[in-house]
């Protein structure tokens, strides 16, 4: 049953650090379909944010207990899960690297919203210390446990800046001219736009760092926007239905239009909407991490870095369109967000296309599935938790100030 993604075809042993999040918990049971022995790794923290928020997963999420038991049942095959947190348990860390040797880990474990991390002094503190520190406890225990197992990290396409570069963003490195003439063909500038975008461009660094010093092999994905909710395996039994957020914090762009629309009520965009972003839809991330997984590096080579996206797309196009489908308005608002009103972006994701992914891209049979999901459980959905919940500095907090 096994399916030869391109490149390395033999089963893998796999960590997947933040295996119970949004992209994580699909993508684990995406790799145990294909016949790798997954291990997840989570400390759960998200569903305590969701706690602290006073918000829940729009679909009933089941404990990763229940999760693993029902994949069991359904398909035969075991995942694992480990109750650990790889920002602050480093030595438990080292001890389940020696312990299961992994050909790979794909790390998602780290706190993943803007708007949160953008919150307070806490929210920046936690998300800085959570994510930075998490990303430095891996790479540190790698090389302690003295096992070569290759980190396949998701970052984000966040990290460019959106629209600075003035023509396609490549992926992940750029030509330059140094002063004095020197041809070179470095990192892309880092150009974040929240806390938690730079985050992910201070692990850039530092795996740019411990792969040349330390030899680490590592593959740095730099995703876009995810869509979707479930995917094959999550469809098979309603225990492993994956999460779905839709609140001002977590709820990212295209999911929080589908719901709204599903709701009826209206989109909610934010400034004049003229922010292009890039998207991929769900089961496409898991299929990519497989890809990324079967091609490592080499030993030897530099961070291999892959723009994990199937298109861009401009944020009031994607509202027209859902509007257009289901009837309700469209409501501009103010945005929470310091950014540019308009911006333009053009990616490359010729890597993973080479390697033979033919993208999903926005199409409108596939937001059935989402607002199916949305109509099954809208009794869960507390309508006062989709506005903007954060905002990134005072002058857009009073902008907001009369929102609700
Ligand atoms: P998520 O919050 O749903 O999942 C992250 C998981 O990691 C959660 O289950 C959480 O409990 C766990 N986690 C966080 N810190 C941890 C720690 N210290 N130790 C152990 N577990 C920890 O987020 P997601 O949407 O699944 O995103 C996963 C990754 O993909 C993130 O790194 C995110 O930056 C990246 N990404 C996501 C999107 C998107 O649209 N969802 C887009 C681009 C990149």
């Amino acid at each position: 049953l096994f399916a030869e993604a391109n490149g390395s075809a033999a089963p893998k042993k796999i960590l997947v650090l933040g295996g119970d999040g949004f992209c994580g918990w699909p993508t684990s049971l995406y790799l145990s379909d294909q016949g790798h022995d997954v291990v997840v790794v989570d400390n759960l923290s998200r569903r305590n944010i969701d706690l602290e928020l006073g918000c829940d997963s729009l679909t009933p999420i089941q404990p990763m207990e229940v999760r693993c038991q029902a994949w069991k049942e359904v398909t035969g095959k075991d995942i694992r899960f480990v109750n650990l947190d790889v920002a602050k348990e480093y030595d438990l860390l080292v001890q389940l690297i020696e312990k299961e040797k992994p050909d790979s880990i794909v790390h998602f474990a780290e706190q993943r919203a803007a708007p949160y991390s953008m919150k307070t002094s806490k929210t920046k503190r936690y998300t800085v210390d959570n994510n930075v520190g998490g990303s430095n406890n891996l790479c540190c225990a790698v090389i302690d446990s003295g096992v070569d197992a290759h980190i396949v990290h998701l970052g984000t396409m966040g990290v460019y800046g959106y629209g600075t570069s003035g023509g396609e963003i490549p992926e992940g490195y750029i030509d330059v001219i140094l002063p004095g003439g020197r041809e070179s063909n470095i990192l892309h500038p880092a150009y974040p736009g929240s806390v938690y975008h730079a985050t992910k461009c201070l692990d850039a660094l530092l795996w740019q760092f411990y792969n040349k010093n330390d030899q680490l092999r590592v593959t740095d994905l730099h995703q876009g926007i995810v869509w979707g909710t479930n995917t094959p395996q999550t469809a098979l039994d309603e225990r492993l239905i994956n999460r779905f957020d839709y609140d001002g914090d977590y709820g990212t762009v295209l999911n929080r239009f589908l719901m709204q629309g599903a709701m009826g009520v209206p989109l909610t965009v934010y400034g004049t909407g003229g922010q292009t972003r890039a998207f991929i839809h769900i089961s496409d991330t898991a299929r990519c991490i497989e890809l990324a997984i079967n091609n490592p590096p080499k030993p030897g080579d530099r961070v291999e870095i892959f723009n994990q996206v199937a298109e861009t797309r401009r944020v009031r196009d994607i509202a027209n369109l859902v509007a257009k489908l289901t009837g309700v308005e469209v409501n501009y608002i103010p945005n929470p967000r310091q950014e540019a009103d308009e911006n333009e972006l053009d990616v490359s994701n010729k890597k993973f296309c080479n390697l033979g992914l033919d993208p999903i891209t926005l199409d409108t049979g596939l937001f059935d599935e989402v607002t199916e999901v949305v109509k099954k459980y809208k009794s869960r959905c507390n309508p006062q938790k989709i506005l903007p919940a954060s905002f990134w500095n005072k002058k857009r907090a009073e902008a907001c100030a009369d929102l609700d």
